[in-house]
Order: structure tokens, then sequence, then C-alpha cells
């Protein structure tokens, strides 16, 4: 079981906090589309054995693509790749792309689950954020999206905003649970070097929550979220009735994934390959038929640290057997997870290690406090 992932690297305009890969610059999507199947092609070799269950599309936005660039992409992947009769194949949307006509295109293709962007339902903030969408666009889509058939929306929003306070986040949060989606992701807006953002901070013109802030807004989206029906199935994600993304949970638990498109990384469970953030000398390597690829060889501590830090992050903790393949721990790291038990942080089953609610609020300190360094 394998996931893939492409990363479509454009976007309709930058928006001031983001420091993904991305460019505004649309004159070469049809080129950047060859690449990317070119890329699908030459990766078959190793991986055409691998069955797909997941397709992701992420950016970027992957909605400025046109209907037929999606089209090639997903025959390109089902032409070279074992792909799952019963496969999610999600799209990562802008809320202004979710019109009733792509919506039906993209169903007609087989996406079968969307990621909307909403972040906000305050215009004031949409603003400074330079997003290319209101709220009334964001109500729209998900209006949209239902009566097209659209049964697993995933939909993003953001707290720690400039001036955000308590009884604002809760306002966002009512509005995001009105519209009823499967799934919610919520992030906490972070200063970025090299962002519009970091310069407004730098200059005084925009101040961010504080830490005091965000581990409040935190505390509240856990606990309303919980109240309409919503399990935090990872930190930053919640999920109705077991509607998880059944992609992000691959990567979660440690499965292969495939990575497509510049910045893109792929993990076979002993090596993780990046590829070039750069769109041109990404496409140039591939014209020329090479991988724009760095390769990675993890050594046990990597994946054990890696195992740590991301499987501490999900209500399925991480697996005892997978954590100690590699490396056995001493006395020491045994006392520290004893420490985190005593304190009601941490459970450890014959199987896992889980972290408790109050635990998941420290999760990144916990997991760090627990890696082991090769000395
Ligand atoms: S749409 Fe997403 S990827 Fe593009 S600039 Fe905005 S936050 Fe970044």
């Amino acid at each position: 079981m394998s996931g893939c992932y492409i990363h479509i690297p454009f976007c309709a305009q930058k928006c001031s906090y983001c420091d993904f890969h991305f460019s505004t610059n649309h004159s070469y999507q049809a080129e950047m589309v060859d690449a990317l199947c070119m890329e699908l092609k030459i990766r078959s070799e190793v991986w055409k054995n691998e069955q797909f269950e997941t397709i992701y599309f992420g950016g970027g936005t992957p909605s400025v693509l046109t209907v037929e660039q999606l089209q090639i992409l997903i025959e390109q992947v089902k032409m070279n790749y074992l792909v799952s009769d019963q496969v999610e194949i999600t799209l990562e949307c802008n809320p202004d792309d979710c019109s009733s006509e792509n919506l039906t295109a993209w169903k007609k293709l087989g996406v079968n689950r969307l990621s909307i962007g909403i972040q906000s339902f305050n215009d004031e903030q949409l603003l400074w954020m330079n997003r290319s969408h209101s709220a009334s666009d964001s109500r729209r889509a998900v209006q949209n999206a239902k009566q097209v058939g659209f049964d697993e929306l995933s939909l993003d929003l953001m707290y720690g905003l400039p001036n955000m306070t308590l009884e604002e986040w809760k306002n966002q949060l009512l509005q995001i649970i009105a519209l009823n989606p499967e799934h919610i992701s919520a992030y906490c807006l972070t200063v970025e070097q090299r962002t519009a953002l970091s310069k407004w901070v730098k200059e005084g013109k925009l101040v961010v929550s504080s830490n005091e802030q965000q581990s409040e807004q935190f505390e509240l989206l856990v606990s309303t979220l919980k109240q309409a029906g919503y399990e935090q199935y990872e930190i930053s994600n919640f999920a109705r009735n077991e509607h998880y993304s059944k992609h992000n949970t691959s990567y979660w638990k440690g499965v292969k994934y495939l990575g497509i498109g510049p910045s893109a990384h792929g993990y076979n469970q002993l090596e993780r390959y990046w590829n070039q953030a750069n769109n041109k000398a990404y496409m140039t390597e591939l014209k020329h038929g090479r991988l724009p690829e760095t390769i990675e060889i993890l050594s046990p501590f990597d994946r054990f640290n890696e195992a740590l830090m991301i499987g501490l992050r999900t209500k399925w903790g991480v697996s005892k057997e997978e954590l100690f393949r590699n490396i056995t721990p001493d006395e020491e790291w045994l006392k520290i997870v004893k420490s985190y038990e005593d304190q009601d942080l941490l459970i450890e089953t014959t199987e896992r290690l889980v972290l408790t609610e109050s635990g998941r609020l420290l999760a990144d300190a916990i997991a760090s406090e627990l890696f082991i360094i090769k000395q």
C-alpha cells in the first residue's frame, strides 16, 4: 500500500504568510504538466508494483490546473502504476475555483475528496493574508461542492491570526461547524522568514498572537470541535465518523509514498528523496530524462526519531514494534517514558506509545525529549 503526492507549483497570487514552493507565472503550466508526466513515467520503473491507495494533488494550488491538465495527470498515474479501485483522490482547492462547472468536471475525473482552503471567515483577515477569495466565496464553494455530490470535504482554517480574540476564534469555529464538513484541518499561523508577514511583524505593522494566546486558541479548537462531534485524530486534524484523510494517515503511519513535482519528496521506508524546488530547473532535468532529486539514506536513528515525531501526533500513537525494530532504548530512555506516564501525558500499551489528550498539547516537546541522537 502506497500513496502518491503530486505537487502543483502554481498559485493565483502569493499569500502574505506563505513560504511554500509555487509560482504565480502560469505561462508554462502546460510544460510543467509534461514534466510531471515524465517524472511519473521514470519513477514507475521502481514503483510500478506498488498498489496506490491514494493520490493527492497538493501545492501550490492544484485547482488552477485546467480540467484537461488534471485529466492528463490522473491518466498518467493510472497508466503507469497499480491503482486501487477504491483510490482516494484528493484535490486541494481555493474557494474561488470551486464553480459548479469545475466541481462537476473534477468529479467526473474521479476526484472524490476536496480540501478547501478557507483559512478565515473574516474578510479583513483574508485581505492582509492576500487570499484570492472572500468568506462568501468559501460558503458558496462548500454549497456548490455538496450540490455536485462531494461528500468528502475537508475545510482548512487558521488560528493565531493578528488581533484574534478567543471570542473571534470561537465565532470562526462555529461558522466552520455550521458548514457541516466531515473533516476540518486547523493550523496556527507561523511567521516564516522571507514572507511579507515576517516583514510586517518586524516593522511592527502587524502583531501576531502570543504563544499563550495560541495555546488558548488551540484548547478552544479541540474542545469546540469535540463538542460538535469531531474526533482529533492528529494534532491539527479532526474528523467526524472516521472520515480520516487516508492519504495523510498513511504518512503518519510510515507508509511508502511517491512524491512528484518540484519540491516534492518521496519515501520508501529506507530512503527519502527531495526534488529540486525550482520550477525551471525541475523541468530542464526531466527534459533530459533525469530525476531532479537528492537522496537521503535514513539511519535507524533517523527512522526512530521520525516515527516518534509523526506517530505521537496521532491518536494511534507509535508502534513499538516499528520503533524498536533496529534500536534498543537504554534505561534512561525508559525512565523518561515512565515519567510521562506518571504525569498522565503518555500511555504505554503492549504494542504502542500513545499520548493522552493533555500529552498531545505537548506532542512536539515530548517527541524531542524522546529522540535518540547517535553519539
Ligand atoms: S494558495 Fe496556498 S500555496 Fe498558494 S500562496 Fe496561498 S497559502 Fe501558499
